[in-house]
Order: structure tokens, then sequence, then C-alpha cells
């Protein structure tokens, strides 16, 4: 079975939802960065104060912020342990900065999971969730940086042969069998 996992997709696609409860079947790390970024925001570190107005704006915080956040916290996984990173990486650069830093620990990604979803399903899902960043302006900005900066590691890991594609229009147990499929 796989256990070291990437989710990637849309935000709005279920992917923080599907990760956490992957996670918890399977006794696997879930890296969420941006609830680790919120909970700098709310502990109100200085990590929180620099991160806090960029995400309000829908923008990506600096690489070098999140992959430090990252690094710290695979570093302690035992090898054998299993992680499912979720929200990161968000650009190239940060995809490259991972692929070293993977090296480096022997732990490479055994697995992306897209998930998939329509623009207008997305924006309802994302407007009744209610989060401070989740007015429409701003929900409409992060789907522009999606597109922009995070759809091109699509192409990446694709070419990697590590990309596997899931419909995420179902309910949430149709969506979690579908990415179980894929783990087999
Ligand atoms: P969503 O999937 O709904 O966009 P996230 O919880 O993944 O929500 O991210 C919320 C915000 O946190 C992003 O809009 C961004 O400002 C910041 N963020 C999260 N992860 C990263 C990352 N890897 N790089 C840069 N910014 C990030």
């Amino acid at each position: 079975m796989k256990r070291r996992l990437l989710f990637l997709g849309p935000p709005g696609a279920g992917k923080g939802t599907q990760a956490q409860r992957l996670a918890a079947d399977r006794g696997l790390l879930h890296l969420s960065t941006g609830d680790l970024l919120r909970a700098e925001v709310a502990a109100g570190s200085d990590l929180g104060k620099q991160a806090e107005a960029v995400m309000a704006r829908g923008e990506l915080v600096s690489d070098a912020l999140v992959l430090a956040i990252v690094r710290s916290r695979l570093e302690g996984q035992p090898e054998d342990g299993g992680w499912l990173l979720d929200g990161f990486p968000r650009n190239l650069a940060q995809a490259e900065a991972l692929a070293e830093l993977l090296e480096d620990l022997g732990q490479p990604i055994e697995l992306v999971v897209l998930m998939e979803l329509e623009d207008g399903v997305l924006i309802q899902r994302l407007l009744s969730r209610g989060r401070t960043d989740d007015n429409e302006a701003v929900i409409r900005h992060r789907l522009e940086v999606y597109r922009e900066q995070t759809a091109p590691l699509i192409r990446y890991y694709r070419d990697r042969g590590l990309l596997a594609g899931v419909a995420a229009d179902g309910t949430m147990e149709e969506v979690a069998a579908n990415i179980a499929a894929m783990l087999a």
C-alpha cells in the first residue's frame, strides 16, 4: 500500500476532508500547510503575523516559510511512517524544493492524487464554508492563483509517472472510495 502521498487540486475540491480521513484510517501523518499556517495566525506567532495578510488576500505565502514548516515536520518522521501532504507544494519552486528534501530523507513520493471538480461547484462549496478568506472575490483570486501557479504541477507529476486523477464531485463516501482504489 502506498504511504507517501500528495493531494493536489483546486481550493474547494475537498482535499482537506479526504486527506484527514485517509490519514486517520491508515495512520499517516497529515500535513496541511493551510492548517499549519492558520494555527500560526491563531497563535499570533511572528510567522503567523507574516502570513496573515497574504492569506487574507488569497495569495501564496513565501516558499521559504512553508518549506521551513514542512521540513521541520518531515524530518522527524520515521522512514516507514508515511505521510500525506495537503496544500503543498503549490508551485514549481516548492515542488523542486520538496523533491530535494525527500531525496535527502530517502523518502520519495509514491502517488500524487489529483482531485478534480468544476469551478462552479468549487465556488459554491467555498462560499458555504465561511472561512475568513472565503468571500467571493478572494475565492476567485485563489482559483486564479491555483491555475497559474499550482496547476503546472499536474504536468510535472504526470511526467514523473506519479499522477492519479480522481473525480471529486461525488459524495464524501464516493470520493473516499475512488481514492482508496488508487492506493491499493
Ligand atoms: P484552500 O485549499 O482552500 O486554498 P488551504 O488551507 O490549503 O486552502 O490554504 C489557505 C491559504 O494558505 C492559501 O490561500 C495560502 O495563502 C496559504 N498557503 C497554504 N499552503 C501554502 C503553500 N504551500 N504555499 C504558500 N501558501 C500557502
